[in-house]
């Protein structure tokens, strides 16, 4: 199957985060038919990792998610591009690493292995099942596939989701000395951080602040008992002191409710492939066992999740260059 139609083949079995469990299985039926050896790594009672090997200890590993963002969007192509979801995020990386390992094999390299994970997209479940896997302390280079313009990313900003939670004082709203508005101490709250300068990092870049959600009160004429502000911050240091300087910004007024944290990731760098750093995250901070991480992938992250996401067909075809040149280098020192 050449690469176009195995993206194509991919895309066309519906993947939603959540339910993988009709990918897995085909990937797993391909990979049989093609000579790998598959595991399927139980996840949740309908997900399951896809685990590929041609030797039992692969030093060099591809890997990316099989999982997509809702909605469901049929391939479509034209002479240049695959449209649809999954074409850039991830199928058309998957189809990808697959068509270069298969490259390697004609060159009488097997010392590599796939993985596909579940639920990159919503938690890294995948990920972190993945990471107990026994064959992860065997790996030495693991090269992960998200949409990165075809460039070597040496760097990936970190994610800290938490909320910001206010309590007041129901009251009638037309005596508003005898209550206490939970949605004001939010708002001066996220006012403060508006204007507040978080830690940066030379090689990361600006730490931001995304506002995503704000819920609060329960009638227009009550004063606000409770209000809560869910926040999305890339994270360019380690988590500690962001959450330092959240709490002097809050001061007392409300609460944090941590969400969930990764950290930002460095990846290795290679000499001869464009490189730079990259503002989302990956699967790779749950995949610590997995050896040194490289991130690298066709298409642009700023199509994916996106109605109009699509790859080009040559940046798909390049992306096998750049992935056996890098199984090749790797493997070679
Ligand atoms: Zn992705």
């Amino acid at each position: 199957m050449d690469i176009f139609e195995l993206t194509k083949q991919l895309m066309s079995i519906h993947s939603v985060s959540g339910e993988e469990e009709a990918v897995g299985f085909w990937l797993r039926d391909f990979l049989e038919s093609l000579g790998w050896t598959v595991e399927l790594q139980k996840v949740s009672e309908n997900q399951n990792n896809v685990i590929a090997y041609l030797n039992d200890k692969p030093r060099v590993w591809f890997s990316t998610h099989m999982d997509t963002v809702p909605p469901f969007i049929p391939p479509t192509e034209d002479d240049e591009k695959i449209y649809g979801r999954g074409s850039c995020d991830a199928k058309g990386i998957i189809a990808a690493q697959i068509t270069a390992a298969e490259e390697l094999r004609k060159q009488r390299i097997e010392d590599i292995g796939l993985l596909y994970t579940v639920e990159e997209e919503r938690s890294s479940n995948g990920a972190r099942a993945a990471n107990e896997h026994l064959l992860a302390a065997k790996c030495e280079y693991m090269i992960n596939g998200e949409p990165t313009d075809n460039e070597l990313a040496i760097g990936s900003k970190g994610s800290f989701r938490l909320k910001i939670k206010t309590t007041g004082k129901a009251a009638h709203s037309a005596y508003p000395e005898m209550g206490d508005s939970a949605i004001e101490t939010l708002l001066d709250i996220l006012d403060d951080i508006r204007h507040t300068k978080f830690p940066s990092d030379e090689f990361f870049g600006e730490t931001t602040v995304n506002i995503g959600v704000i819920e609060g009160g329960v009638a227009l004429n009550v004063i606000p008992p409770k209000a809560e502000a869910s926040l999305l911050i890339r994270l360019t240091t380690p988590r500690a002191p962001i959450e330092e300087a959240l709490h002097s910004v809050i001061r007392g007024r409300g609460e944090i409710e941590v969400l969930s944290c990764s950290e930002p990731v460095r990846m290795l760098e290679v000499d001869g492939f464009k490189q730079k750093t990259v503002r989302f995250t990956t699967d790779i901070p749950y995949l610590t066992n997995w050896g040194q991480p490289l991130l690298l992938g066709p298409g642009s992250i700023l199509v994916a999740h996106t109605k109009d996401e699509f790859v080009m067909k040559r940046d798909l075809e390049r992306a096998v260059e750049l992935y056996t040149q890098l199984a090749v280098w790797l493997l070679g020192t």
